[in-house]
């Protein structure tokens, strides 16, 4: 089987004749991400090196700020946050004091070296990043010995050249470049400009950089924080689940065949978003947001306080971000006042949104009541079935009439014209509920309905 590295250096500036220091005008930048995710709360293990020849106290100090840059991820990717939400975005750390320790537990492993052993990265690499899809394990290496020039002469020159010194560098160097490269482990990539000067300048002057993602160079002294556009990103790259966004079930592929890898079902994030509270004439809003369309329709319900559920009701998406509104509003024959929750389903992800339906006592007649309107006005049905429908709604109270009618003597159900033409314009929206409402109450009180 083969396995693919992705091996992300930091590369040292070599040395730049005539570098121009006029900074760009305008320049766009770029932030990179990588195609692998954390897919669980990351449990993050710094191996403490066996290290004869440096200081036990350096050692202790750089264990420390490793801790740190750590703790500042979490601290930042968790600020702002709900205490549910921080949950999403925490990180275990445990500090193994051997590399024969267990470390299959661990999701991102630091390991720290006086310097690299591939030759390729001698004088060059501050520290790298490999990821290895076959654990699903992020590898950091920090090589922790300072760069420094030598000399060497001849009769005629003196040679200058990059070397390794026999110290380690410094702290806030190591915090650098654990807080990079731990960037690296959770999926970003690089933040740089189209204009190489920009870039140059920020590895070189670290206070101003923008971003912890910035190429850093070995001659910047400074401890270069985790900013907010690095922290935006995580989030973005992430979405609402935090780490669990991309938490994944393996199933085998039906054929043995060994080749294969196993096949990935990703399950995506659902977000739900309603307004907190309507009353009785509202059109119930929902947005819907998921991290990643898989053809699943979602599927809810509205729940009400006890219990009892609606139909459930499915919806084809075809973005990540759906907003749907109810055709009929909230009428009190089918909805009570009270608290409600949607619940949400796509894909094997569940979520849920509370929302509260107060009685403002708006006047709202139920669509089909207003239908009957329309059938009455156009002479479908007679003044008889409208006068039961306008009955029903008395009793139900959602048309209040004061009580001081009189009448007990049957009537012909004889309607005025009037009432007619308004129950055709109400039926059309031309006349609100509360306007044609008062028009029944008139035909009550009258006693030409008797309730
Ligand atoms: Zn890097």
């Amino acid at each position: 089987m083969i396995t693919t590295y992705a091996i992300i250096t930091i590369f040292l500036v070599s040395i730049i004749v005539n570098f121009n220091l006029v900074q760009a005008l305008a320049y766009t930048v770029h932030y990179d991400v990588k195609e692998y995710r954390i897919t669980k709360i990351p449990t993050v293990c710094a191996i403490k090196p066996n290290d004869s020849q440096s200081s036990e106290d350096r050692i202790k100090r750089m264990m420390a700020e490793t801790s740190y840059a750590v703790g500042e991820w979490k601290v930042k990717l968790q600020g702002g946050q709900d205490r549910k939400t921080m949950q999403l975005w925490d990180i275990n750390y445990l500090e193994k004091n051997s590399e024969n320790d267990d470390i299959s537990m661990c999701d991102v492993v630091i390991q720290f070296f006086r310097k690299p052993t591939s030759p390729d990265l001698l004088l060059k690499a501050l520290g790298t990043t490999r990821y290895e899809p076959s654990t699903s394990q992020s590898f950091i290496d920090i090589f922790y010995l300072q760069i420094i020039l030598c000399q060497k002469s001849d009769n005629y020159y003196v040679y200058t050249f990059p070397c390794y010194g026999n110290d380690m560098t410094t702290t806030n160097q190591i915090g650098t470049t654990v807080r990079h490269e731990f960037g690296h482990a959770l999926g970003l990539g690089h933040f740089y400009s189209d204009d190489p000067d920009v870039t140059y300048q920020w590895s070189k002057t670290g206070a101003d950089a923008p971003s912890i993602m910035v190429p850093f160079d070995y001659n910047n002294p400074s401890l270069i924080h985790i900013q907010t556009i690095d922290i935006e990103k995580i989030h973005s790259i992430y979405g609402p689940n935090g780490f669990l966004t991309f938490s994944k079930q393996v199933t085998e592929g039906k054929d043995a065949d060994s080749s294969k890898s196993p096949t990935l079902v990703v399950i995506p994030s659902l977000t739900i978003y309603t307004n907190p509270s309507y009353q009785f004439g509202d059109h119930l809003s929902i947005t819907f947001e998921v991290s990643e369309l898989t053809g699943d329709p979602i599927t809810f319900q509205i729940v009400d306080e006890s219990g009892k559920k609606s139909q459930p009701i499915s919806i084809q998406i075809t973005k990540l971000k759906t907003e749907i509104t109810a055709p009929g509003q909230f009428d009190s024959t089918i909805y009570k006042p009270g608290t409600y929750h949607i619940d949400a389903e796509y894909s094997g992800t569940k979520a849920s949104v509370i929302f509260t339906l107060t009685d403002s006592g708006k006047i709202v007649i139920p669509q089909w009541i207003k239908n009957l309107g329309r059938w009455w006005s156009e002479g479908t049905i007679s003044d008889k079935d409208f006068a039961s429908g306008i009955q029903y709604m008395i009793k139900e109270k959602i048309i209040k009439i004061p009580i001081e009618q009189k009448s007990s003597e049957k009537k012909e159900v004889q309607i005025p014209q009037w009432i007619k033409n308004n129950a055709g314009w109400w039926a059309k929206d031309l006349i609100s509920d509360s306007d044609f409402a008062q028009g029944l109450q008139y035909l009550v009180r009258t006693g030409i309905i008797t309730v």
